[in-house]
């Protein structure tokens, strides 16, 4: 059996091997190209990156692809034998076969076509085109019987011969050996051409050199011409062993025969030129041929006993058709059979490789864009933040301005009121009547009114001047905190003002204040005995006296205020008045008393000495009379004169107490109307805030995203040049002319 590790058909069954990875590669690749663009197309975030027609246009080659592989993945070299019945092209076969494979010398047994190709199992089989049957043949003689029983088989039909490959090299290379049925026995050329011989990529016609070239051999090739572009051919001058009787002869005829083989080939075909048509005409033996190589491999000598002559010539001359052969037809198969199918394989990737080009082109730029975005962001949310420290100090700073301002002016409206206070109690007009249940309501009306008096007063004074500085320093701060707020809020800043009219309370609480008061409208003579120490020792030293009197050990002090000096005190002192209490009370009075007062006593003895009892008597009587005068005088309106006088005292003096008490709450309710504003603000700043926190992280999202995406189209771009280098090499080594 020839070796076939050298063999030229190896240049096909590597190409085929390696267009065949390029092509598994390939496949990958654009398959993972569609799933990355059918990705990144769902990819919401990843919104115009890819197009439609991008994602259809990988798909389309992926299918493209995957069909390629398959052709490729089978395709093979053929020859293709034609010639006359029995001019020996199954000898031709079996002797490239190095078995007899195909039966001959019996005509051709069928009008079918037969193709022998291998088969990686150790059974022969034979296949037909109507069926899926594999029929086990094991001796050619087996096979023609088969085909013998086949007789209904179709002319032109094609029966697949698959033999073991284990038994024969040439099979091992891909290569399927077809033989017709005999260009003489039919008249449906054409038929046979488009159905056999368009994917042949060598012709062998088998002649007989016994003869010329007959015009039905002829008629073939042209037909075969006009539809394949120079298709390759082989002339073989079979039966050149018969030559070999006449040997005086056989220059000249082999001679005739070139020439007008070569004269076919390349004036009426035209697919060669002369030099390469004398390589492509040869002078064999088949049967010789077959012969040899079947004794050869059963261990005998080549030429089985008795060679004729010239035998090792023609068996040489074989060999070398066989040489010129495979090395033509691998050529020839390479290119035709990959040419094409790496073009389009470059094609694709060249346009993948476009596709991704503008995927990372476009990821780029739309990434470039999502930083600047992003960092604009982080630029407005740094100002936002430091903005916002600064300006919660400074608008801290305006409440406290303001409500200063607001207890000033309270506290000067309140004072300069409580000095008008009179006035309002004297505007007071009830029913008065010194009955404890009538004085009640009376009281409870005066305080009344004097809270809604006092309260109207300091809401004139004041109210409009706090509301406008309330109002602009509100106005002042919304327009300070304007650029920080969100967008949609900065044209309805108003809205952040207060819902509700702001209206200062002064709360004065009058009844409360006033609760204690205890009015003393009882008949006060003006001569009477505590008149007379309140007029000399003041109210105060009076009151303290007086006490003193009532109990001189007591040191208690009762609070103020305290309801205006009564001077019932001495009678109820004289009431519960003993012996001791007046002497106490006589020592007291005389310690409390000055000079004036022992003057005054001194002053009445000597008058009483000087004027005698009747000055004494009239001074009685006007004393009486004084006395009389007054009693009638105590009507109700001096009473409720009295009455209102007290109050006034009173009230003046409580509501003092309670004047910075006042202003300061008056300063909270405003404190806190700005304070509420501020944290309104705040609340929208917040939402500025975490409107770029939300923003900042989702462009952080989309920055990755973007940079997988540009990272994947680079990678896959990458794996495009380097496919395309692939098949660069694949074409320097299989596909340009230079071997
Ligand atoms: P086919 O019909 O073209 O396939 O021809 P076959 O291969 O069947 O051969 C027909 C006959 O020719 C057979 O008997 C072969 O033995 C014989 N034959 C084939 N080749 C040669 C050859 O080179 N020399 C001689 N003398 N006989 C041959």
């Amino acid at each position: 059996m020839a070796d076939s590790s050298s063999s030229p058909l190896k240049h096909f069954v590597q190409a085929k091997k390696k267009i065949n990875t390029i092509f598994e590669q390939l496949l990958e690749y654009v398959n993972e190209g569609a799933r990355f663009i059918e990705e990144s197309h769902q990819n919401k975030g990843l919104e115009k990156i890819t197009t439609q027609q991008q994602l259809s246009e990988i798909k389309i080659f992926a299918s493209k692809v995957a069909g390629i592989s398959e052709v490729l993945a089978r395709r093979h070299m053929k020859v293709a034998f034609f010639g006359r019945t029995s001019n020996g092209k199954s000898t031709v076969i079996n002797a490239m076969l190095w078995d007899k494979v195909l039966p001959s010398g019996i005509g051709h047994t069928t009008n079918c076509f037969l193709s022998v190709e291998g088969t990686d199992g150790d059974k022969a089989y034979l296949m037909t085109e109507d069926s899926e049957e594999k029929k086990n043949v094991k001796t050619v003689n087996q096979l023609a019987h088969a085909l013998h029983q086949n007789e209904y088989l179709d002319a032109g039909c094609l029966v697949r011969v698959f033999w073991p490959k284990s038994k024969c090299a040439l099979l091992r290379d891909d290569l399927v050996l077809m033989d017709s049925p005999g260009t003489d026995v039919t008249t449906e050329l054409d038929t046979w051409i488009d159905k056999f011989c368009l994917d042949a990529d060598v012709f062998v016609l088998v002649a007989n050199s016994e003869s010329t070239l007959m015009q039905t051999e002829k008629q073939f090739f042209y037909k075969v011409n006009e539809r394949l572009s120079k298709p390759n051919i082989f002339i073989l001058n079979n039966r050149w062993d018969a030559s070999a009787s006449e040997p005086e002869y056989m220059d000249e005829v082999r001679q005739q025969h070139t020439d007008r083989c070569v004269n076919f080939l390349v004036d009426e075909l035209g697919v060669m030129d002369h030099a390469q048509a004398e390589n492509r005409i040869f002078f064999i033996s088949a049967k010789e041929a077959v012969n040899a190589r079947i004794h050869k491999a059963q261990g005998m000598p080549e030429g089985g006993g008795a060679l004729a002559d010239g035998f090792q010539a023609r068996l040489f001359e074989f060999q070398k058709f066989e040489r010129q052969f495979e090395e033509c037809i691998s050529q020839s198969a390479v290119k035709t059979k990959f040419e094409q199918h790496t073009i389009r394989a470059k094609q694709i990737i060249d346009t993948v490789k476009k596709i991704m080009d503008s995927i990372n082109v476009v990821a780029a730029e739309k990434r470039v864009l999502s930083l600047e975005e992003r960092e604009d962001h982080l630029d407005q949310l740094e100002f936002v933040r430091s903005q916002l420290t600064l300006l919660s100090e400074d608008c801290k700073r305006k409440i406290k301005l303001v409500t200063e301002e607001v207890e000033t002016k309270v506290s000067a409206a309140m004072t300069h009121e409580i000095c008008r206070l009179s006035i309002l109690v004297d505007e007071f007009k009830g029913d008065f009547h010194s009955a404890p249940s009538v004085l009640r309501f009376y009281k409870n009306d005066l305080q009344k009114h004097i809270e809604a008096g006092l309260g109207r007063n300091l809401a004139d004074r004041c109210s409009t001047a706090v509301h406008a500085s309330l109002h602009t320093a509100q106005l002042e701060i919304i327009e300070n905190f304007k650029p920080l707020l969100p967008l949609n809020i900065q044209n309805r800043v108003n809205e952040l003002l207060p819902f509700h009219k702001f209206d200062l309370s002064y709360d004065l609480n009058c009844n409360k204040i006033c609760a204690d008061f205890q009015e003393n409208i009882e008949f006060q003579f003006s001569l009477g005995w505590t008149s007379l120490v309140s007029r000399f020792l003041g109210p105060k030293n009076a009151r303290r006296a007086l006490l003193g009197l009532a109990n001189p050990t007591s040191q208690f002090l009762r609070p103020l205020p305290v309801t205006p000096i009564v001077t019932n005190a001495p009678e109820l002192a004289q009431e519960n008045m003993t012996q001791e209490d007046m002497i106490s009370l006589v020592t007291g009075l005389a310690s409390l008393t000055s000079r004036t007062s022992v003057g005054v006593v001194v002053i009445g003895g000597v008058i009483l000495r000087a004027v005698g009892w009747r000055l004494i008597a009239i001074a009685l009587s006007s004393y009486s009379l004084l006395y009389m005068y007054e009693r009638l005088m105590w009507t109700t309106k001096a009473k409720e004169r009295t009455f209102k006088r007290q109050f006034v005292d009173y009230a003046t003096e409580k509501l003092q107490m309670v004047i910075s008490f006042t202003s300061a709450n008056c300063s909270h309710q405003v404190s806190q109307e700005m304070s509420s504003t501020f944290a309104r603000l705040c609340q929208q700043v917040d939402l500025t805030e975490k409107n770029l926190e939300e923003a900042i992280s989702n462009l952080n999202k989309k920055i990755e995203l973007l940079e997988t995406t540009q990272n994947r189209s680079k990678l896959l771009r990458n794996k495009a040049t380097w496919l395309e280098n692939e098949l660069d090499v694949f074409t320097k080594q299989y596909l340009q002319p230079s071997r």
